[in-house]
């Protein structure tokens, strides 16, 4: 028989209330021994009573409670909650009452594990249920919100029967091609095969923005001394919500902040500049520098456009190439000794803007540009089912790879049943991203990211 478990499902600390989360076959009898109310607990109503330990009948704790009958429930099975006072005190000595009468402790992950072993999520949607824990920015929690509430999953199955279809089309005519059933010819079994590449790689296009809106964007600022690089860093600061978030590798030479703009989640890092030098201390600084040049999504240039370039500014303008970057022409207010035409035909796929920080003039257009990057300049997009997790990426690219295999050897004209092993391989890999069809090890690697009590 399956287990009862419980946890502590909200956050440590103090609190106003804190709840524990027991789910399985005994959650109501171990509740009955250690909840004194009066009346009846009925399903799904509140029941405000004393937790006492029937041991030494000492009070716990006052609480609200409820029982959860399965099987509509958040795991599908019994459930019940506690909501005590939110005192750690309390929900330890409750906890461990629970646990003595006959529960065990959750693993991370475990309620929901259960909920998506149980039906009432598939796997995709349980992967949506940390997102939406974790989310940082507007964004990031919609786009998790609209993964677990199915949006993913229903394109997916979408495209997975229509693979079923063309798999069984080719099954039959494998099985009883002399049968009285309809041919499977080439051109139509190419035509379906088509469709439903096309339909996997238009999700597949989504991942890049998926990827941004879920994990957020790293912004380098890079530019000599005194450009502005902290102005533009306050501005923005002072524009968006500051993402409460503890930032790990923050150092004294590069300075992080988690800021939200336009709803997404943005990283920026003021660097201390890339020079060429011979002090040690310096030098490691720099080499910080370089690495959060190296690792961002976008690269802000400032450029004093009060005086002439310096071969400092061309220095780093001429390591722009290749990458996503936004020149600033700053100090606009004190003269234009540099044009945007100056700089057009030193970093050609830049965009420029003239910004004068000390009046947060420029900053809407900066803005505009960071939006446009996560959205591939199609803001259209922001509804859209979006990709936004690397193992349904990998599963979808290795179906898209089945699917244009089977392609290429019905092209060729091949025997039906070569075919059918590429289409089946589709079929699989787009059922492994709901979980239909998965390993064991995937759902435990699956569910070993999730928090204790979830
Ligand atoms: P950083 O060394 O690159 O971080 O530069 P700061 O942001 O500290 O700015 C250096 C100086 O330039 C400060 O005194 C700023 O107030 C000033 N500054 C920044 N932006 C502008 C601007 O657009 N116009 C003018 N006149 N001064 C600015």
């Amino acid at each position: 028989m399956c287990e009862t478990i419980a946890a502590i499902s909200t956050a440590y600390g103090e609190g106003g209330i804190g709840i524990i989360r027991i789910s399985g076959p005994e959650s109501l009898s171990i509740l009955r021994r250690i909840f004194y109310c009066k009346g009846s607990i009925k399903s799904r109503r509140m029941t405000y009573g004393k937790i006492i330990d029937p041991e030494d009948d000492s009070i716990i704790d006052e609480v609200l409670a409820v029982y959860m009958k399965e099987p509509s429930t958040y795991t599908g099975e019994d459930v019940v909650e506690i909501n005590c006072h939110g005192s750690m005190v309390s929900l330890r000595m409750t906890l461990a009452l629970v646990l003595r009468e006959g529960a065990r402790m959750a693993e991370p992950g475990e309620f929901t594990k259960r909920a998506f072993l149980n039906g009432r999520l598939d796997l995709s949607q349980a992967e949506a249920v940390i997102d939406v824990i974790k989310a940082k920015a507007d964004a990031s929690y919609e786009a998790a919100l609209s993964q677990m509430e199915g949006s993913l999953s229903r394109k997916v199955r979408e495209i997975r029967a229509a693979v079923l279809d063309i798999l069984v089309d080719t099954t039959v005519n494998i099985d009883y091609p002399d049968e009285d059933i309809e041919q499977l010819t080439y051109d139509k079994l190419l035509a379906g095969l088509e469709t439903v590449g096309d339909e996997i790689r238009k999700l597949l296009a989504t991942a890049d923005t998926g990827r941004m809106i879920k994990e957020g964007i790293r912004v380098a600022i890079v530019g000599k001394p005194n450009v502005g690089k902290s102005s533009l860093m306050n501005c923005l600061l002072r524009q968006s919500r500051a993402i409460v978030t503890e930032i790990p590798g923050t150092t004294r030479d590069t300075i992080e902040e988690a800021v939200s703009i336009r709803n997404i989640p943005v990283y920026l890092i003021d660097t201390a500049g890339i020079r060429e030098t011979e002090d040690v201390v310096e030098k490691i600084g720099i080499e910080r520098t370089k690495e959060a040049f190296n690792n961002a999504d976008l690269i802000v240039l400032i450029i004093d456009a009060s005086h002439p370039l310096t071969e400092e500014d061309e220095d780093i303008l001429t390591r722009l190439e290749n990458r996503k970057s936004l020149v600033l022409l700053n100090k606009t207010d004190l003269g234009n000794a540099v044009a945007p035409r100056d700089i057009a035909h030193k970093s050609p796929n830049s965009d420029i803007i003239e910004t004068c920080l000390i009046e947060e003039k420029g900053i809407d257009e900066i803005e505009d540009r960071i939006e446009a990057l996560v959205y591939g300049g199609e803001l259209a997009q922001k509804d859209s089912i979006m990709v936004n997790d690397v193992r349904h990426e990998e599963l979808l690219r290795k179906a898209e790879q089945a699917v244009c295999d089977a392609a290429a050897i019905t092209k060729t004209q091949e025997a039906l049943d070569i075919i059918e092993i590429d289409i089946r391989e589709a079929f699989d890999r787009l059922g492994e991203i709901i979980g239909e069809t998965v390993s064991d090890e995937v759902i435990d690697e699956v569910f070993s990211r999730f928090c204790l009590g979830k």
